[in-house]
This record gives C-alpha cells, structure tokens and sequence, in this order.
C-alpha cells in the first residue's frame, strides 16, 4: 500500500531572469516524513523552499499539497493551509519582543486560548526564550534566533515544516540542540524538508534526502544509502 504524500512536487522550474534556478524538480514526501535536501552553495535548495511558499513563481510545473495545487493559494493561505517556512538569515522582528514575535506566529489562527497554550509550549520547548521572552528579539545571540525562528513557525501549528539551514552560523553544542529539537518534532508527527549544510547530521536525523546540483535532482534515496553512497561522501560528508 502506497502512503498518501502530503507534499508533491511535478517537473518544477524556476527563473531569476535569465537563470534557470530548478530545472524540472520533481520530489514527494509522505506524511510524517523528514527530508533533507543535500546540494552545494548556490544549488537551488533555497529557491525550492520558496516555490513551495509561493515567494518566488514558477515557470513550469505543480506543487500540491494534500492533493490540492498551490497555484492560486497566497503565502498567507499557505500557513492556514499547514506549511510554515523557517527561512535562512531567520528573520525575525528584531524591534518585537520575543513573546510577540511568537504571537505573530499564530496571526493566522482564530483560537486564542489554544495560542496561548502553544506560547506556553513553545517556552518550555525553549526555556532560553522564556528567560528572554520580553526582550526585543533582536538582542538576542544567533543561536537564540535560529531557536525563536523554529519557535514562531510552530505556533501556526504546520502539518509541514521547511526549514532552511536551521544550523548555519551556530556553535557545535547548539547545533546539537536544534537537532535534538528536530527529532522531537519529527516523533510528533511534523512533516519536514530540511536544507542543511551540515549533511551528515541532517542525513542521520532524515528517512529519505534529495542530492541537488546545479538546479537538478540528481540522486535520490533514503538516509541510508546516501550516508553510504561513494558520490555523497566525497562531495557532501568531506
Ligand atoms: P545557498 O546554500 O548558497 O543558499 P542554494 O542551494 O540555496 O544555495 P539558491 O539560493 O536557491 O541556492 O540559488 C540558486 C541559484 O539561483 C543560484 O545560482 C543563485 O545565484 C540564483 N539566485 C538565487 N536568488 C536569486 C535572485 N533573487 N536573483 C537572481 N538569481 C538568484
């Protein structure tokens, strides 16, 4: 029996201009899944992130989520739809207060008792942003930020998490940390699509990973095989 994919991607291509970023990506994840997207700097794994939270157009292909097109959804749909985006750079409201831009990881929601709930979660999940909760965000340390970033996006509650280098710039204990998160998330349930640099530790958190190169997927297995693949090891786990 074949599980239902939450996420399917179809010959997917995307241009800045006059450079062809993905050319005909096509990818499925199932419910429940972690993918991790594998590729060098300047790859396309960023741009893919962002077809999929339909901040960049597509020139050609279809992106479904839970069978339905994402063509004609917003960004904001997208969220009340389930898919939460953690961009690389984090980007979080430097001149908000923690605790609001936590909130405003919920600005889709209409339950605020539950949202509240969630807020309370999330500082027990991060006790470092209870302690900071009512600092301007923009005080705190990168690791800090990465975890407040990982924070908000799960206060719109994702069926299907993206998350874009969630380990870049961050010191090894930390890392550490926003893994073991990342595994928790996953045995809840979460659907990821994980880019990470650091290949190995994103190949042993994941079930399956995509190799892209140059804009095209070019290997494709589960965790397993690529951690042995002789091509991965020379050019991603170094
Ligand atoms: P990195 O790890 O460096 O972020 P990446 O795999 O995420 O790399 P992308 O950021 O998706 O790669 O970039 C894919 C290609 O598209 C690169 O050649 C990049 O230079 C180009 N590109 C990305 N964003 C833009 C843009 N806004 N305008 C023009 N070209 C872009």
């Amino acid at each position: 029996s074949k599980t239902a994919a939450i996420l399917e991607i179809e010959s997917l291509t995307v241009h800045y201009g006059g450079i062809c970023a993905l050319t005909e990506v096509s990818l499925s994840i199932a419910e429940g899944e972690c993918i991790t997207l594998v590729g060098a700097n300047g790859a396309g794994k960023t741009t893919l992130l962002r077809a999929i939270s339909k901040l960049v157009p597509l020139s050609q292909g279809v992106i479904r989520f839970q069978g339905q097109s994402l063509q004609r959804r917003s960004p904001h749909e997208l969220v009340r739809l389930g898919i939460a985006h953690c961009p690389e750079g984090r980007q979080i409201l430097a001149q908000q207060r923690v605790r609001d831009n936590l909130l405003l990881g919920a600005y889709t929601r209409h339950d605020p008792i539950q949202v509240k709930q969630d807020l309370e979660q999330q500082l027990t999940r991060f006790p470092r942003l209870r302690d900071r909760q009512h600092q301007l965000a923009g005080t705190l340390s990168g690791g800090e930020q990465q975890m407040l970033a990982i924070a908000r996006a799960l206060m719109s509650r994702p069926r299907l998490l993206l998350l874009d280098e969630p380990s870049l710039g961050l010191a090894p204990n930390l890392v550490q940390d926003i893994f073991t998160i990342l595994a928790e998330l996953r045995q809840q349930g979460i659907t990821i699509l994980l880019v990470e640099q650091n290949a190995h530790l994103a190949l042993q958190l994941g079930d399956r990973a995509y190799v892209l190169e140059a804009g095209k997927i070019t290997l494709s297995g589960t965790s397993a095989e690529l951690l042995q693949d002789e091509r991965v090891k020379q050019a991603y786990l170094g």
